[in-house]
C-alpha cells in the first residue's frame, strides 16, 4: 500500500529559553525550509480535508499532509505566509474552548502560556483556504471521561467551530493522541469523516480513516531526518 506522511506540528516559533519539550517547537526557518524541499520534490502539502481522496485512494498524487495541533496564534503568523507562498493548503486542529486564550491544559507542565487564535485570527486561516479541524473544547484525555462527557468534548466542538466559521468541520484530533474503540466510534458517529492520533507512522492508502498515525516534526530532530521520516521507513520502524 502507497504511504502517505501526515505531519503533526504544534508551534511554529523558536522554543523560549529553558522550556520543556522541544518537540512542540519548529522555528519558522525551518518551516519554510521544510515547506521548499516538498514543493522541489513535486510534492502538494494538502490539508487532512483536501487529501482525503487520496487516502481513500480514489486519486493518487505525490501527497503529504499538514496538520497543527491546538490552534496558536504563530500559526496563522508564521506559517500561513510560507504555506501560502507554495499553495499548499493545511489543518489546524482548534480547542474550541481555548479560542482567544492560551494553552491552559499544558501550561503549567511546559513551564509557558502560549496564545491560541482568537476568532479573527481562525477566520483569517479558513478565508486563506486552510482548513480548521476539531480538537475538542478543553482538550481532556477523553478516554478518562464518562461516555455523556467525552461525546460532549467530541460532538461540542464540532458545533462550536461550524457556528463560528458557518462551514462544516470534517476532521478531529484526539487531545494527546488518547483514544480508544469508544473515542475511535464517537468521532466517527459525530459526523468526522477522518480522525489523527499520535501513533507514529506513515498513514497507508485504504487503512482506517480515524486511527490515522502521524509523523511528529519539531526541533527535537535534527534537519536531515526530515527526509528520512518522509521517504523512508524511520517512522514506521518506530511504531509502537
Ligand atoms: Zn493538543
Amino acid at each position: 500500500m502507497p504511504a502517505i506522511p501526515i505531519l503533526m506540528y504544534h508551534n511554529i516559533a523558536r522554543p523560549p529559553g529553558g522550556v520543556r519539550l522541544r518537540s512542540l517547537y519548529l522555528p519558522p526557518r525551518r518551516f519554510a525550509a521544510q515547506m521548499r524541499l516538498l514543493s522541489l520534490g513535486g510534492y502538494r502539502a494538502l490539508s487532512l480535508r483536501d487529501a482525503l481522496p487520496y487516502l481513500q485512494g480514489k486519486q493518487e498524487d505525490k501527497v503529504v499532509v499538514l496538520t497543527f495541533d491546538d490552534g496558536y496564534q504563530d500559526n496563522v503568523e508564521e506559517a500561513l505566509p510560507i504555506l501560502e507562498r507554495h499553495g499548499f493548503t493545511a489543518t489546524c486542529f482548534v480547542v474550541s474552548g481555548a479560542l482567544g486564550g492560551h494553552n491552559h491544559w499544558d501550561a503549567e507542565q511546559l513551564g509557558t502560556r502560549k496564545a491560541v487564535m482568537d476568532r479573527n485570527a481562525l477566520q483569517a486561516w479558513v478565508a486563506a483556504g486552510m482548513e480548521v479541524g476539531a480538537h475538542t473544547r478543553a482538550h481532556p484525555r477523553l478516554p478518562q471521561l464518562p461516555y455523556p462527557a467525552a461525546k460532549a468534548e467530541i460532538r461540542g466542538s464540532k458545533e462550536d467551530l461550524e457556528n463560528l466559521l458557518g462551514q462544516e468541520v470534517c476532521t478531529f484530533a484526539y487531545p494527546y493522541g488518547a483514544m480508544d474503540r469508544r473515542e475511535r466510534d464517537l468521532v466517527q458517529q459525530s459526523g468526522f469523516l477522518a480522525a489523527v492520533t499520535t501513533q507514529r507512522g506513515r498513514a497507508r492508502v485504504g487503512q482506517d480513516l480515524w486511527t490515522l498515525p502521524r509523523i511528529s516534526v519539531g526541533g527535537h530532530h535534527l534537519p536531515h531526518v526530515f527526509p528520512l521520516q518522509l521517504w523512508t521507513g524511520y517512522e514506521d520502524r518506530h511504531r509502537r
